[in-house]
């Protein structure tokens, strides 16, 4: 065991003992994402930079939710996996196993670095101007040993993104890097202090093109800022966001470039020499076969061009969850077709990558070889986004995972088949920019979704399902709802589908 994790393996050991409640023991337990469920029993989060896993790591995954009476597994909108109900007394245990395979905790939650995000299929894109995964791996290398980022007031969160589509990503976080191409040298074009969560920002633009080699530098730069003037005093008022109210923009930008001219001296940099590039898999689904039933609709929901001849593919995930036995047989179909190497994406799903030429193949596997889960999207149920809940999240006030299902078998009433243009875009919609959480800390990300919902109690104790604000468009005007009310499920189903174009 590490020196920093004594406190939090003993914390667990004295809450499985009686000893100290979950209150106490979220207060150690918090800043490695392992969590007191409402239930009592616990939730790790494991940090996957950029969200790659492969089929051994499910496998990994699947045996120790087996091993320790875990319920399930839930892929995160942040690309992070989270065990769900592991016995108290198993934590330190299981934690021992994970990181003996890598999978680490240090900031899965908590006042620190949190899990880095990287856009899906970097590097893969016609338009990639450089794949930005390796950059985003070495940076959660050097964090793990940089102690200052482990006790800021409050998270800090980074995202890259290989391309300028993938721009707004950078944008809501509190760092944020696009790969650009300057004179053939490797730069990012970066933003901070953005975010989402309460009041959420657009970040500042604070370099063109910085070298690329310098991003953990300025990483380490802000963190320390952040630890040095962060409000430690008011959480509503200490994100790196709130700076920018105290300081001004350009009183903020100014410190950060000096934190930075400091962090030169001191704080490794990423030259390309240290990344460590990776082999993508080489798939052997059946070439041109004849597909199943369903295929053109599943291939304009599931799949994307990329470069290459390669296409990207969606694997749908039910309600983001998995438990051991759907883990293992996803993990071994899929290797038995050499597609090792999946990426977890913001809408909890998997996507990877396969030569065009086997998409038919895909979607028959998908189809017929998985048992009877719905990784094809032949309903809306499971596939609206929605963070985990108040049934497991202690924070949490609503059952956000039924919600979503309420309003998904609206959805399905009034657009499936989908047999058309029009109700095939919506769907696509739907898809992409429905988010709801159960409460305002917002971990689906509403505030960056076209339709985002966070539940509330109003100040008479009542659940109130509200609109959420957003950062990219104007908000929604539909008022303030009671979640569990069919009536305005129906009634908001029915206003979002008018609003889809
Ligand atoms: S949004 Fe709230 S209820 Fe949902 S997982 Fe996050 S903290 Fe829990």
């Amino acid at each position: 065991m590490k020196p920093f994790q004594e406190k939090m393996v003993q914390g667990w050991k004295d809450f499985a003992a009686g000893k100290i409640d979950a209150a106490a023991l979220k207060g150690v337990t918090a800043g490695f994402g392992i969590y007191p469920q409402r239930n009592d029993k616990a939730m790790m989060r494991i940090r996957r930079p950029g969200g790659i896993v492969t089929t051994e790591d499910l496998r990994f995954v699947a045996g120790l939710l087996a091993k320790y009476g875990a319920d399930f597994a839930h892929i995160t909108t942040r690309q992070a996996i989270q065990l769900h109900s592991v016995p108290p007394a198993q934590v330190p245990d299981a934690l021992e196993e994970l990181e003996a395979y890598g999978m680490y905790f240090r900031g899965g939650g908590g006042d620190t670095f949190r899990n880095t995000l990287v856009c899906d299929f970097s590097g893969l894109h016609a338009d990639t101007v450089f794949d930005v995964l390796p950059y985003a791996r070495k940076m959660s290398e050097l964090f793990y040993a940089f102690d200052t980022a482990y006790g800021l007031p409050r998270k800090i969160k980074i995202g890259f993104a290989d391309r300028a589509a993938d721009t707004a990503l950078a944008q809501v976080q509190d760092l944020g890097f696009v790969a650009r191409l300057v004179d053939g040298k490797r730069c990012f074009e970066t933003y901070f202090a953005g975010g989402i969560g309460f009041k959420p920002r657009t970040g500042i633009k604070l370099f063109d093109a910085l070298p690329a080699e310098e991003c953990v530098q300025l990483a380490f730069a802000l963190t320390r800022l952040f630890n040095d003037k962060g409000c430690r005093t008011n959480r509503a008022h200490a994100r790196i966001r709130f700076l920018r109210e105290d300081l001004g923009d350009e009183g903020l930008v100014k410190l950060l470039l000096e934190y930075f001219e400091a962090s030169k001296k001191d704080s490794p940099s990423c030259p390309e020499e240290v990344l460590v590039e990776e082999d993508h898999a080489i798939t052997r689904f059946a070439e041109n076969a004849a597909p199943a039933a369903g295929y053109e609709t599943w291939k304009r929901l599931a799949v994307r061009p990329l470069a290459d001849g390669l296409v990207g593919v969606r694997v749908f995930v039910p309600f983001g969850n998995f438990t051991a036995a759907e883990f293992s047989k996803f993990a071994d179909v899929m290797d038995a077709y050499g597609a090792t190497r999946f990426q977890i994406v913001a809408t909890e799903d998997l996507v990877f990558e396969v030569p065009e030429t086997q998409l038919a193949g895909v979607y028959n596997v998908l189809l017929n070889e998985l048992g009877d889960r719905d990784y094809t999207m032949k309903s809306f149920v499971g596939h609206v986004t929605t963070c985990i809940g108040c049934t497991i999240c202690k924070s949490g006030v609503q059952d956000s995972p039924a919600f979503g299902r309420a309003l998904a078998e609206e959805f399905d009433k009034a657009l499936q088949p989908l047999d058309t243009d029009g109700k095939l875009a919506k769907a696509a919609k739907i898809l992409a920019e429905i988010k709801i959480c159960g409460c305002p800390n917002s971990c689906a990300n509403p505030p960056a979704a076209e339709f985002g919902f966070v539940c509330k109690k109003s100040a008479a104790g009542e659940l109130q399902l509200v609109p959420f604000s957003s950062v990219r468009r104007e908000p929604l005007e539909l008022g303030v709802m009671k979640p569990a009310d069919a009536k305005s499920i129906a009634e908001t189903a029915t206003e979002i589908l008018s609003r889809l174009t």
